[in-house]
């Protein structure tokens, strides 16, 4: 093996600098050459090449989104676009491909890999919904950032004696939104896993007021509803005002916390490690603080689930 290509696809995510930086290192010192593809799948059909030297991946490790841009490539989902996607790899020499994504972005690398072709992926999305790694690289950093948008919330929330409805990232998992409802200290969290229940819900925020609680916080998953959705839908059925904050991309963004920089430094130095190794058609994770390859597949096929306790202390601690 001489030359190995790198690409970032799917959503950006903190974090993904530093595995390019630790992939290109890795690899260099490893003697191989590196060259970058821009803009995921779309870079690599239209040979939008960058050559990465020890140089040019300086100054990024605490930079937030991808040196290399990230796109979504609808081309590269029709098996033609993969296997034009495999000549521009021999175009351009390249003996194996590192990819950093969602699990989509997986998906794509799975299907170079049964034509054959060497491929190693490093998990990085925010939403944290890949089996094979407890954690995904960004998924720290966003749950941080919720958390600081929650607590300011929170102020006044409480000044005001308000209910707020706050809609966070996460697809169709809710890793992010029961994270960030278990640091913020909500009192209840929406999440796709657990199937919706109205009357459950308005009982709870009666019984709280009953109480004499003046302000209550809701976390609600993007995979659930809107917050707008939800805002309309506790109006007509309980009678609630609610405000609502939806944090949006403002949670894909900044620097990667001290944990996702080192997560992504270390999956980038075992992916590189894996191509050594020979062990193509994996994804590099780190599992109970060991990094560990698994077969790329994985990552969608197996089922990461949730911490139903952590589920429970929620409701037991937002009482
Ligand atoms: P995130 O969930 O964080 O946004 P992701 O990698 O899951 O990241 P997707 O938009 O699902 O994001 O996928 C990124 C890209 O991967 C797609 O635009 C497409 O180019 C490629 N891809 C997705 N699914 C497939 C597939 N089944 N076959 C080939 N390529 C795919």
């Amino acid at each position: 093996m001489k030359r190995v290509g790198i690409l970032t696809s799917g959503g950006d995510a903190p974090g993904m600098n530093a595995a390019i930086r630790a992939v290109t290192r890795s690899a260099i010192y490893n003697s191989l050459e590196v060259i970058g593809f821009r803009r995921g799948y779309e870079g690599l059909l239209d040979g939008d090449v960058v050559p990465l030297s020890v140089s040019s991946v300086g100054g990024i490790i605490h930079r937030g989104g991808t040196m290399l841009r990230t796109a979504r490539s609808e081309r590269f989902i029709k098996p033609e676009g993969v296997r034009e996607g495999l000549q521009r790899l021999k175009e351009y020499d390249i003996d194996a491909l590192v990819v950093i994504g969602g699990d989509g972005s997986f998906r794509g690398a799975y299907d170079l890999h049964k034509l054959g072709f060497p491929v190693v992926g490093i998990p990085g999305t925010i939403d944290n919904d890949m089996a094979g790694t407890d954690c995904t690289i960004g998924f720290d950093t966003a749950c941080n950032t919720a958390l600081q948008c929650i607590e300011k919330l929170r102020d006044t929330a409480s000044s005001h004696e308000r209910l707020f409805l706050v809609e966070v990232m996460g697809r169709n998992a809710g890793f992010l939104a029961l994270e960030a409802a278990v640091a913020a200290g909500a009192e209840h969290v929406l999440i796709p896993e657990v199937p919706f229940d109205m009357d459950a819900l308005c009982k709870k925020l009666h019984y709280a007021r009953e109480r004499g609680k003046s302000h209550s916080l809701i976390i609600v998953a993007e995979g659930v509803m809107s917050a707008s959705e939800l805002q309309s839908r506790l109006k007509d059925t309980g009678g609630f005002d609610a405000r609502i904050i939806v944090l949006g991309h403002i949670q894909r963004g900044g620097s990667p916390s001290s944990f996702d920089a080192v997560l992504a430094s270390r999956l980038g130095g075992g992916a590189v490690d894996a191509l050594l190794k020979g062990e193509f058609g994996t994804m590099v994770g780190r599992i109970a603080g060991q990094i560990v390859a698994s077969p790329i597949q994985a990552s969608w096929e197996d089922k990461k689930n949730l911490d139903s306790d952590m589920l429970a202390l929620v409701d037991i601690l937002g009482i």
